[in-house]
């Protein structure tokens, strides 16, 4: 993959930095699953306005996600009955659209509940098993992955076991919730989701235009293709992405901002 850089402030073992190269962060070369995670939610990258990046695209325990979120400005805030944490920047950006909203009559408002926003390492574990586990029983069932590949899944560490999901994948066994496409637009690889970062939200109006239309405005974009409910908060204005690196694609009748691998 060519060199790339991001566009905004990084810090980098406590040092702010500017225009590090991805593959630092996320090494999309020799790791199968940082390569994936950069593919499908790679746009968080490109924030800019205040935000603190991650120094690596997936953590790999709870300790190193308490760690960061402790040290990204965590601003807490009552949306709609409904308690949830963003970085500051994007906790100020969305209440700014949510005023606007306001102003026509329309909500913003979290999906979902807490985790809607930021998430915990171990809320993304058991998101993750909440897919993998009946997927595996499926697939198991149907004849297409044996007994034993299973149990030896079962016993991986979490890495390997991403790496292997993907590869079973591969095959056309998918692993999301309806078993019809990559367990990865159904929930993120453990450590790897971008509500960890507290720089996504699940929105409950995702299907109002109007509203859509508004959370872009203040910077709030779709980035996940096929994940409709989330938004990721870029801080950018939507004509400045593509010189981000980014590319508009659509699913849905909706549009995603997503990296431009081409
Ligand atoms: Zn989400």
């Amino acid at each position: 993959m060519e060199e790339r850089l991001a566009n905004a402030e990084i810090y980098c073992n406590g040092k702010k930095t500017t225009g590090i190269r991805l593959d630092v962060v996320c090494d999309v070369d020799n790791d199968a699953v940082a390569a994936r995670f950069f593919r499908e939610y790679g746009a968080m990258f490109v924030a800019g306005n205040g935000v603190r990046f991650p120094v690596k695209c997936v953590f790999a325990n709870d300790s190193e996600v308490q760690a960061y979120q402790s040290s990204a400005s965590p601003k807490t805030q009552n949306i709609g009955g409904t308690t949830i944490v963003l970085q500051e920047s994007a906790m100020n950006a969305l209440q700014d659209a949510i005023s606007e909203a306001a102003k026509k009559n329309l909500r913003i408002t979290p999906r979902g509940g807490s985790i809607g926003a930021k998430r915990s390492f171990q809320d993304t574990v058991d998101l993750w098993y909440s897919r993998f586990n009946p997927a595996l029983v499926y697939w198991t069932g149907k004849g297409k992955i044996s007994r034993r590949d299973a149990d030896l899944a079962r016993g991986m560490n979490i890495q390997k076991q991403v790496a292997q999901v993907l590869e079973w994948e591969n095959k056309g066994y998918y692993f999301s919730k309806d078993l019809s496409k990559s367990i990865l637009y159904s929930v993120a690889a453990p450590g790897a989701s971008q509500h960890i970062f507290m720089l996504a939200l699940d929105v409950e109006q995702f299907g109002n235009k109007a509203v859509r239309d508004i959370l872009a405005k203040h910077g709030w974009f779709q980035t996940v293709k096929s994940d409709l409910p989330h938004f990721t908060y870029l801080g950018v204005e939507e004509n400045k992405l593509p010189s981000f690196g980014l590319k508009p694609v659509f699913a849905s009748g909706q549009k995603f901002w997503i990296p431009n691998l081409d």
